[in-house]
């Protein structure tokens, strides 16, 4: 995209309201684009007060002044709250100002509460600039050449409570806060069989209580949307802690969002539910009150991606506007940019608000949202201390779970939610240990509630996984297993071998009659290379692993002038190599997809050259695993460093396994419990109509969709074990924008 002359010549952003992780992301995002694009870009530094005291807080940005801050925390213009903007004498000095610098294009970075005071300085605009003529503080031409203010908003907030958008940049990264303190405090808990309140942000929106609650395993959760609706809540929610004591768990913790209340309305602090449980339970207590730590720290794999992406977007829109348009709302639904009416969304965030003070508690969880509304369901369910009793004379269905494939953090939360959703609703779970080895072996038991406490923040695969795809005399083995412990579905939750093993099943059907009973496959795979799914479980968390590699690599460099090649996994699958390339500001990645040519290599080197030559002291290139079988990592640092005309010296850094490791991310654990929900519902409905199709689910776009087993082969390049359709390839163009100033962009 290019500038036309037609379109704003000029543009400013403003951070404004709470700081949140990932603003950085985008202000580097708006400065490289609008450059790109040929717009000149100005930042306004400490939101409305920098716009009111105007001169030098309002100030032009180059390409080098973003450099290096995609991995800081907070806003590196600062943000601050003004009274003065409330005020129109306040908005008129706003508008001088940034006519003065003849700007009449505004981004705004912040809260409902920025964007509402962005849309009345909008809405004011021409009668703000007649009044500015009136006083000859600015020359009718000028009036006239700005006669309108283009305005488009991105909601920079932990608290993911905005209308309009799946998440809030910032809410993400306070989820990794939360469920970290959640896992540390988790095992001092257990250790000393304490239990802990803690208290989360989140002001009227419960969603970092109950997505954090939802991934760490909570006990109780009290959030403003839904507040307990039995008179004595307090002695239901002791009850059931005790009877988790009973079943033998030794933490019991509570999640407290900062908003929670009664159903009369009265706030719950947390000292009062420390009172309540110290009471009954008679032990101690203790509290933790998370406060701005939540706020803090580098902002996570996603929040660097989603505010690099609307920032990106923000630009494009403002481009591509009439100049008279009602502002827009940039968000995410499902994985693709939204553009939103901007005062619809504010007016719709603030009803809930609204509601939640009028104590209409049904309509404000309406308002949050299905996906909301049914996390809340689950949860209810995940915190039972035991599942309900069985009822007689409902059939009871034996239904396996199992991994295969490469491990995947994530997998043990899946098998959590599988296990507990299953038994809840009456029906026999069985686990399979380690793959389908673990299948031809007989190696199944049968699981219990307890069996997966304390599943959901642990890393690896406690089933046990592995590659093997049977073959042979393993079918005959499998069916003799299926049948000796009647089971009647099967979930598998992994990666492109278990996909390869059940749709293996599913046509061996003919030959083996045992077969004939539903499989669903569960996409639990950190190279996110399945069909039928645009995320699979465990990719945030290798993603969020190699950024902070990467993080650490780059810091490494701080003496020599130096170009790292960083090799992630992936197989043939560029995904995390190109999603890890723009989270942590790579120069250039490398994808099998593309493919690599010695033309673009030689290009690249040129590039580098000339940066380096310019003052560039570090370089990042990331290279997929599998980019190309010739030129290998340590072939192209070979040739790097041989061209680079000692301007720099060349590094390789092969991330490994590590990138398979550690607990997993509080997406994953949210991606992996509601994909394994619906997998269990998935089943039993099938064994209850006597049907037995197959299939994998998939979060695609905004849903959870089941695709059919029988479509996998047409689905996927076999060969190179990928899906034929990927939606992330679509962003490659904005990573090549935000990588280099435009007279350095030389690849086709
Ligand atoms: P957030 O944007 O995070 O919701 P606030 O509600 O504190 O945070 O708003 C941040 C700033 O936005 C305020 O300090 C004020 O300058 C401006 N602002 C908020 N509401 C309005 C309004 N109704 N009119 C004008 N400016 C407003």
């Amino acid at each position: 995209m290019q500038r036309k002359d037609d379109q704003p010549k000029r543009l400013a952003l403003l951070t404004s309201g709470g700081d949140a992780q990932g603003m950085n992301a985008a202000i580097r995002a708006i400065v490289r684009s609008a450059i790109s694009f040929g717009v000149e870009v100005y930042a306004v530094f400490e939101g409305y007060e920098g716009l009111i005291r105007g001169g030098d807080a309002i100030r032009p940005m180059s390409w080098d002044s973003v450099g290096g801050i995609l991995q800081r925390g907070g806003t590196v213009i600062g943000s601050a709250r003004s009274d003065e903007f409330r005020t129109r004498q306040g908005r008129l000095k706003a508008a001088r100002n940034l006519l003065e610098k003849e700007i009449d294009s505004l981004i705004v970075i912040g809260g409902d509460g920025s964007l509402t005071g962005a849309d009345i300085f909008r809405q004011e605009w021409h009668g703000l600039l007649e009044e500015l003529v009136a006083q000859q503080s600015i020359s009718i031409e000028l009036a006239q050449r700005h006669p309108h203010l283009r305005l488009v908003g991105l909601v920079g907030s932990i608290d993911n409570d905005m209308y309009g958008t799946d998440m809030t940049i910032g809410a993400d990264s306070a989820l990794h806060r939360i469920t970290e303190a959640v896992d540390a405090i988790t095992s001092t808990a257990t250790s000393h069989r304490r239990a802990f309140i803690i208290k989360v942000m989140g002001r009227n929106c419960g969603y970092l209580a109950l997505m954090g609650g939802l991934a760490t395993g909570a006990d109780w959760v009290l959030i403003p949307e839904s507040p307990p609706q039995v008179e004595k809540w307090e002695d239901v929610m002791c009850e059931r802690l005790k009877a988790g004591r009973r079943a033998g768990r030794r933490d019991a913790f509570v999640i407290l969002a900062e908003g929670a209340r009664d159903r009369d309305g009265k706030p719950i602090s947390s000292d009062y539910v420390a009172e309540v449980l110290e009471n009954s339970l008679g032990e101690e207590v203790r509290v933790t009150v998370l406060g701005h730590v939540q706020r803090g720290g580098a902002p996570s794999a996603f929040d660097r991606n989603l505010g690099t992406l609307l920032g990106y977007a923000a630009v494009e829109t403002i481009l591509s506007s009439s100049p008279a348009d009602e502002p827009k709302l940039i968000g995410l639904h499902g994985n693709r940019i939204s553009r939103q009416p901007l005062m619809e969304c504010v007016r719709q965030t603030q009803e809930v608000n609204q509601l939640i003070n009028a104590r209409e508690y049904e309509r404000a969880m309406e308002l949050r949202g299905s996906s909301f509304k049914e996390a809340f369901q689950t949860l209810k369910t995940m915190l039972r201390a035991l599942p309900h009793p069985v009822i007689a004379e409902q059939p009871r269905f034996r239904l396996a779970v199992m991994h295969a494939g490469a491990p995947a953090p994530g997998m043990n939360t899946a098998v959590r939610a599988a296990v507990r959703i299953g038994l809840d609703r009456g029906h026999v779970l069985l686990g399979v240990r380690n793959g389908f080895q673990g299948l031809i072996d007989g190696d199944v038991f049968e699981m219990n509630w307890m069996s997966v406490n304390g599943f959901a923040p642990l890393g690896g695969a406690e089933l046990g996984t592995n590659e093997k795809i049977p073959s042979g005399s393993d079918l005959y083995h499998i069916a003799r297993s299926i049948e000796t412990h009647q089971i009647q579905g099967i979930l598998m939750i992994g990666g492109w071998s278990g996909y390869e093993a059940a749709y293996r099943m599913l046509q061996e059907r003919v030959n083996f009659p045992a077969f004939n009973i539903p499989i669903v496959c569960l996409p639990a795979s950190i190279n996110n290379d399945l069909p039928g799914c645009e995320l699979s479980v465990g990719a945030d968390t290798a993603l969020n692993n190699i950024v902070e590699a990467v993080d650490k690599i780059k810091q490494s460099a701080v003496a020599q002038r130096r170009c790292f090649i960083v090799e992630v996994m992936g197989g043939k699958c560029g995904y995390l190599a190109l999603m890890s390339g723009l989270a942590s500001g790579a120069e250039r990645v490398y994808i099998n997809e593309e493919g690599v040519t010695l033309k673009d290599m030689q290009l690249d080197v040129e590039t580098l050259n000339q940066s380096f030559r310019s003052g560039k002291r570090l370089g990042l290139i990331i290279r997929s695993e599998s980019a190309n079988d010739v030129y290998t990592t340590s072939f192209m640092c070979a040739l790097f460093e041989e061209e680079s005309a000692d301007l720099f010296d060349v590094r390789q850094a092969i991330l490994g396994h590590l990138q398979q490791g550690g607990n997993p991310s509080p997406f994953d654990r949210i991606l992996a419990t509601r994909l394994a929900t619906r997998c269990i519902e998935y089943l039993i409905q099938q064994a209850e109509q006597g049907k037995t199709e197959s299939a994998f689910i998939g979060l695609i776009g905004h849903e959870i969709k089941f695709s059919n087993l029988e479509d996998f082969p047409r689905m996927v390049e076999l060969d190179k074990r990928r899906p034929r359709q990927q939606w992330w390839m679509d962003l490659r163009p904005i990573a090549r924008v935000l990588a280099n100033p435009p007279s350095e962009i030389q690849i086709s």
